[in-house]
């Protein structure tokens, strides 16, 4: 049996085509502000959200389409995030298992 590839080195193989327009919005960044515990930044293991300089920073062109963030953040945030799959012909391409 092969050995398992850290998270890092598989996400590696992926490949991506990006759209310079974001799929992943947010309806109000003041939500995000106020929201305490920002679980979007701790379960996408794509770290697509980061948070700089008082807001919130999404790099859409890393994401893996799972819609973690948006169940975490209406579940556990404050619900701005508006989550959209890619438009056709973009977004994430898996290469590995
Ligand atoms: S969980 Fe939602 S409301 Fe909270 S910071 Fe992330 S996108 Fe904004």
């Amino acid at each position: 049996m092969a050995a398992k590839l850290p998270i890092s080195e598989r996400l590696g193989v992926d490949a991506y085509t990006s759209d310079r327009e974001s799929h992943l919005t947010l309806s109000d960044p003041a939500l995000c502000v106020g929201c305490v515990r920002k679980p979007c930044i701790l379960v996408c293991p794509a770290k697509v959200y980061e948070w700089q300089e008082g807001r919130l920073v999404i790099h859409h062109e890393n994401c893996l389409e799972l819609g973690a963030c948006r169940i975490a953040c209406h579940q556990l945030g404050n619900g701005a995030l508006v989550w959209e799959f890619p438009k056709a012909g973009f977004g994430v391409s898996f290469r590995h298992g």
